[in-house]
């Protein structure tokens, strides 16, 4: 087998094109673009005006089974597979969320695809890119700012300062922010109280600027966040404290959609990226808009597995930009399956046919679940360099036999050239196939129905356990009136139940909700299962310590 040179290494022989001219593959001038240096821009959103009565291109969401802790390839093989639609002459696009400084310096893995399958110039694109994540952070911080001014003064709207639920932000894994005290030092130094650190990528504004369609629907979202509780209870908002105005023009450049290429390239919007725990793991629809108009496929992702991302893509920010997603690509790797087939993680190269098997049980689940969305799908099988042969044959005729579309997919080793068999699948289920838009629940339900909807027919679950917390919390919801909003279930990547150990197709399990938070400017409920992390740590060995620069400003250590 040839050896693959690591991402830094491939990523930085790219030939990349100024981004005026990949601009233009997309039919767009030099006036609808911000220009942050050669190789990357932000698309005025005013473009959008313009733009808006074209017919939308073909959209492609590209998903997964529940992975291993490495990932299963998916932002890998939604660049591959743009390289290899333009190949077949499609004029493709890919939209993809943006990395987060703390997983980087954390663990290896960016969100900037692999191999032969990147975007560039990957360097900026896994460290400060164009600023979007720091505008987030300081929109956030001067929001918290503002609350502890207003405790400080007269607290006019009677704040409880036990109970603000807006913390402080910042972009690194750092487990010593996650519970700290602020105004100590005395009374010229604000009210002493608790508080705490996220990290950026979980900040509410980062949902928001992922599902607002513009700057004023920016701003009324912003307004719309709880961010503390009076002492009588009721809810206080970014509106209460008239700091919406402030945080949506510290946003006014980061809601326009970035845009770089890839290896081969391709155009890549780039924007945004909340959480896919708490919040719904999508890009933008800003990005995914303009994306449609401009191009005739796009092909977008959604984090973790189609329990947790394809899920919230549909109930979530499909609903709210009324996309009509053409197809899933449900991504699969012989490693994983293996997992979910009973193989210890570090057993995991050598060849086991009879756990693939016995592993294949969670693909078929989440086969069915694209079914009920009424969306046609296709199986990329990832390829590892560990998988055999007789591995790879098992996993194709299994859904040979199922009459599944699947499609061997080698973008991390040969790019474009190693995903054309996906994207000639691809295209004919475009031509081929109507998908059936189905919501599995809908927004008037009562919010224990909308929660036993997705855990019944998207996890499999027999039924849904709540704690005394958050039965609480779903009474304060109704009497708040915020019944009506989607849910967005945080939970484990790793199982299809909320317990990261049961492997496979997990039945008869309960799901235990264990709270429910409101992001009302989001526009979604979130249900708690299980711990959350919103602030990581770094691991023993982070990958910081492997990164450096030269005097010449080579990067070293970008994985
Ligand atoms: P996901 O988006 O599902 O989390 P990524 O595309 O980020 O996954 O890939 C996770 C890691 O695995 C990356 O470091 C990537 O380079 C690597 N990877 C992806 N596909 C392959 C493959 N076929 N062979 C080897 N490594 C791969």
């Amino acid at each position: 087998a040839k050896t693959i040179p690591s991402d830094i290494e491939i990523a930085q022989k790219a030939r990349k094109k100024p981004i005026t001219e990949i601009a233009g593959q997309l039919g767009l001038k030099e006036e609808d673009l911000e220009l942050y240096g050669r190789y990357k821009a932000k698309i005025n959103l005013n473009s959008w005006d313009c733009l808006k009565k074209r017919p939308d291109g073909k959209l492609v969401l590209v998903t997964a089974i529940n992975p291993t802790p490495a990932g299963e390839g998916k932002s890998t093989v939604t660049v591959g597979l743009g390289q290899a639609l333009n190949r077949l002459g499609q004029k493709a696009s890919v939209a993809l969320r943006e990395p987060s400084l703390g997983p980087n310096m954390g663990i290896k893995g960016g969100a900037a695809g692999g191999g032969y399958s990147q975007v560039v110039p990957m360097e900026d694109i896994n460290l400060h890119f164009t600023g979007d994540f720091h505008a987030i952070t300081s929109a956030h911080n001067a929001i918290a700012a503002l609350i502890d001014n207003h405790i400080h003064r007269e607290n006019e709207l009677n704040i409880d300062p036990r109970r603000i639920v807006w913390k402080r932000v910042i972009d690194l894994n750092d487990r010593a922010l996650r519970h700290i005290t602020v105004g100590l030092g005395g009374l010229a130094h604000g009210m002493p109280r608790e508080d705490g650190f996220d990290i950026t990528v979980a900040s509410e504004l980062m949902a928001i600027l992922c599902l607002a369609k513009d700057l004023d629907d920016l701003k009324e979202r912003i307004g719309r966040i709880v961010v503390a509780y009076r002492f009588d209870r009721s809810p206080v908002t970014v509106a209460d404290l008239r700091a919406q105005g402030a945080a949506a023009l510290l946003l006014k450049d980061a809601i326009q959609p970035n845009l770089v290429q890839t290896l081969e390239n391709t155009p890549a919007l780039i924007h945004g990226g909340p959480f896919a725990n708490i919040a719904h793991g999508c890009n933008t629809l800003t990005a995914t808009r303009l994306a449609l108009k401009l191009s005739d496929y796009t092909v977008t992702e959604a984090g973790f597995g189609a329990d947790l991302g394809a899920e919230k893509f549909i109930h979530i920010k499909s609903r709210v930009g009324e996309l009509k997603p053409d197809m899933a690509v449900i991504v699969a790797t012989v490693r994983a399956l293996k997992m979910h087939g009973g193989v210890p993680k570090d057993e995991l190269k050598q060849p086991n046919t009879t756990a693939l098997r016995q592993g294949i049980a969670n693909l078929e689940h989440h086969l069915e679940t694209m079914k009920k969305f009424g969306l046609p799908h296709v199986v990329a099988v990832n390829r590892f360099p560990t998988d055999t042969e007789e591995e790879l044959e098992l996993l194709q005729s299994w859904c040979e036999e199922k009459g599944v579309p699947c499609a061997l997919t080698e973008v991390w080793g040969e790019g474009g050239a190693g995903g054309e068999d996906l994207a000639e699948e691809v295209v004919r289920l475009a031509e081929s196939k109507t998908p059936e838009h189905r919501f599995l629940y809908e927004r008037d339900q009562p919010i224990r129905a909308k929660i036993a909807a997705i855990a019944e027919k998207v996890y499999g679950a027999d039924r849904v356990a709540y704690s005394a917390k958050a039965e609480k919390q779903i009474a304060e919801c109704e009497a708040n009136g915020w019944d009506e909003l989607p849910i967005c279930i945080a939970k484990t990547q790793y199982s299809l139940s909320d317990d990261p150990a049961l492997l496979g197709r997990p039945e008869g399990f309960t799901l235990h909700v264990r709270e429910i938070h409101p992001s009302i400017g989001a526009g979604f409920l979130v249900a708690l299962t299980g711990d959350v992390m919103t602030m990581p740590g770094l691991p023993r060995h982070p990958a910081a310590l492997d990164m450096d620069v030269d005097a010449e400003g080579q990067v070293y250590g970008l994985f």
